[in-house]
Parts: structure tokens; sequence; C-alpha cells
């Protein structure tokens, strides 16, 4: 399995998986290197530790074939499994539902705004308008499993006008998170102007109390913060 990296933090193992089958333009992880590990390696990695938890992210690590022995495996040996994905591959998570826990499934922007999906994903009409089907079809395959919805504010995308038109996605989360553009450099490039954080914390806390209309938590990181927000 191609891999960018594998670490052990916050009561977490993290398998960081190379490649993805979007060009997100503001994206550091397709442009980091990897390294070819064996699923046989990863399962003695993960077997050192007695952390029970794995998170398994990436760049897209539906991608990877051997991502199904790879969680049969971690499963086997009662480690518990969440797996990240922008959502393109829906029959990759529905091989994987009987080994994980749950999932983190990215959403980029409202599902009818096809032009500003082409801009965020650097993908073409045909293949955005196609991306949000299989994206409706992952939603729906994760319904059965712990479910945290990962949004990336950009400012342009994700707004108090457009946040109202992605609450139909969310149908199903357990809860959502809405992480800062530019928050932690080491997940951002600079994209349209914005090299800081931005939109300001008290901006998403805003679009947090829209959504807290249609999911029970969310979760609020951004520049020197994590906190997490409850329906009353
Ligand atoms: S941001 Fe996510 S979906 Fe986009 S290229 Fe990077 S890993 Fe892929």
């Amino acid at each position: 399995m191609k891999i960018t990296g594998i670490s052990e933090e916050t009561g977490q193992i993290r398998i960081e998986v190379a490649g993805c089958n979007m060009r997100c333009p503001y994206c550091v992880h397709i442009k980091q290197p990897s390294e070819e590990l064996s699923v046989e390696r990863l399962l003695e990695y993960a077997a050192m530790s007695s952390t029970e938890d794995v998170y398994i992210a990436g760049a897209e690590p539906t991608l990877q074939k051997d991502l199904i022995p790879l969680i049969e495996g971690l499963h086997k040996t009662g480690k518990r499994i969440i797996l990240k994905s922008n959502g393109m591959k829906p029959d990759v998570l529905k091989i994987a539902l009987p080994f994980v826990y749950g999932f983190v499934i990215e959403i980029k922007a409202a599902s009818d705004d096809i032009s500003g999906i082409m801009e965020l994903t650097g993908m073409s009409e045909k293949r955005s308008k196609k991306y949000v089907s299989l994206l409706t079809d992952s939603l729906s395959i994760a319904n059965n499993k712990w479910l945290r919805i990962w949004i990336r504010v950009i400012p342009e995308y994700v707004n108090s006008d457009t946040v109202q038109r992605i609450l139909p996605d969310l149908e199903f989360a357990s809860e959502v998170m809405l992480y800062q553009f530019m928050s932690n450099p080491d997940f951002d490039i600079p994209f349209m102007g914005h090299d800081s954080p931005s939109p300001s914390v008290e901006e998403i806390e805003e679009l947090a109390e829209i959504v807290l209309s249609k999911v029970a938590k969310v979760r609020i990181v951004g520049e020197g913060r994590k906190h997490l927000l409850q329906r009353r």
C-alpha cells in the first residue's frame, strides 16, 4: 500500500494513504512523497500498539487495492477503524462496511454548485456531476455507521448562503466538523487569495448554528481553537 505516513498520537494510530482521484488546488496531501508498505508490515505496526483506534485517511484511501485486506486484518485483531473518504468510491465503502466503526466523509460544497465543485476539486463538469451522485450513494452507505461529515470552510463556497443548501446532505451525519481554511498550514495551500485563516471563527460559529438545525453535534476546528457545539 502506498502511504505518506504512519504515526500514533492522541490515542489513535493514523495511516495516511497516498494518491487521490481529485485534484483540489489547495491540497497538500497529493504533493507529499510516499513509500510502499505491505499490509503485513502495517498490521505488525498496529499490533505493536495497545491503541485500539485506527484512523485511515490520506489523500484517498479507497483507491488502494490493499485497503480491504488491511481493514479486514485490523478488524480481526480488535482494532476500531475509522475510514476517511471523499465519497467517490461508494462500492469500496460498501465492502468496508462490516470492518469499520465509522466513516469521515468530506463534503466540498452544495451539491447543486457544480461550478464550485469543479473549482474545488479540479475535475471536469461531467466528472463533478458524477461525483455528486457517487457522494449521495456513499452517504447513504455510511448511514449504517458513525459518520462525521468534514467541511473545509472556504468562504467563497461555504458561507451563510450556501450552507443551507448543504443541509440535506447532512441527514445521516452523527456530527459535522467545520474546518477553518488555512488554520493549519500543514493541511492547506493558499487558494482564492486566502493565505491566512479565513473566514473568522466567529463566522464559522454562525454557520455551526445553522448546521445544528439538522445535526446534533458540530465540531469547529480553527486557528488555535477546537470546540464542540451541541444542540440544546
Ligand atoms: S483535498 Fe482531499 S479530495 Fe482533494 S485532492 Fe486532497 S485528498 Fe483528494
